[in-house]
């Protein structure tokens, strides 16, 4: 094997080191709507027990969770959320954001949102922390950061066999949770919207095998993510509009994974000229949504929970 391949540090994929795995979404998903328990997160998701052991464990050790025993005769043990867990909170909302517009319907749980605060149906989106603008790519100009750097792309290590996760529809998560929890998938994204649009360019800033960036730029074609033009690639409307995705897995890396240097990449937003800091706001008042403001209601069943 020769020398390993580096790609630009990228608050993104250490993100995505934790949540770029779509079993890993689903036990978070499934927190959120309620599941303490490892029985229960199994029994909700589907998974295989040996998988929701491994990626609790995971989700543990990256100090999303936390195991905590809750009755000592028999020993149990629940999870807990931690400060980390809900400051995926943007994450969350934007990927059901994107999910309530994008994707399928077929079969799929109905839900609204309901902002508790002004009592109103809603569906929460990113906006600007200073103008309020909502967030699109196409506003957003970036310069490298204090932080930027290179790290090794150890794709070799990682690389395994994809999970097979059941056929269960997820309640809120689907089609979203396909792309996110995919991470190479989300890596070329990121590419594309740093204007990096063939094949060669791409192949490059991922350091992707080559056979498994052939394929999963024809499953994001497919999938109507990409379009292929003149041999480029180009986002499409439903694929632009995951930048707000992308922006909070970037916030949260700099937060939770910040370089001492600073962050990797800054960006501006070109509306109001500040520096882009994104925040969620319910469109029906216009009030910042933070934790614990929005309630879930099932429209085909009864009942509701809260995020
Ligand atoms: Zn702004
Ligand atoms: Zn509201």
């Amino acid at each position: 094997m020769a020398s390993p391949k580096y790609i630009k540090t990228c608050s993104i994929w250490r993100s995505l080191e934790i949540v770029g795995d779509k079993p890993s979404l689903l036990l978070l998903e499934s927190y959120w709507l309620g599941t303490r328990r490892f029985s229960a997160f199994q029994k909700q998701t589907g998974l295989l027990k040996t998988v929701v052991s491994d990626r609790l464990g995971k989700l543990v050790a990256a100090g999303c969770f936390e195991k905590v025993l809750y009755s000592e005769r028999p020993k149990r043990f629940e999870y807990r959320g931690t400060q980390k867990f809900y400051d995926l909170y943007p994450i969350a909302l934007s990927m059901l954001h994107w999910e309530q517009k994008w994707g399928a319907t077929d079969g799929k749980i109905q839900l609204s949102l309901v902002h508790k605060n002004c009592g109103q149906t809603t569906q929460p989106h990113a906006v600007c922390g200073d103008c309020k603008i909502e967030v699109d790519a196409r506003d957003v100009s970036w310069s490298e950061g204090p932080g930027v750097g290179l790290m090794p792309a150890e794709y070799s290590r990682r690389r395994r066999k994809e999970t097979p996760v059941n056929a269960k529809k997820t309640p809120l998560f689907d089609e979203i949770a396909d792309l996110i929890g995919d991470r190479w998938s989300t890596l070329i994204m990121r590419s594309v919207f740093t204007n990096l649009n063939s094949y060669q360019d791409i192949c490059e800033d991922t350091a992707m095998a080559t056979n498994v960036l052939a394929e999963r730029l024809t499953r994001l074609c497919a999938t109507g993510f990409l379009q292929k033009k003149d041999a480029t690639y180009r986002l499409t409307e439903k694929g632009r509009d995951i930048y707000p995705i992308l922006l909070a897995l970037m916030e949260w890396g700099d937060k939770w994974y910040a370089d001492p240097e600073g962050p990797p990449l800054i960006l501006t937003h070109k509306p109001c000229g500040n520096a882009l800091k994104s925040a969620i706001i319910c469109p029906q008042c216009g009030e910042n949504v933070t934790k614990g403001d929005i309630r879930f209601e099932f429209t085909q069943q009864t009942e509701t929970a809260d995020l």
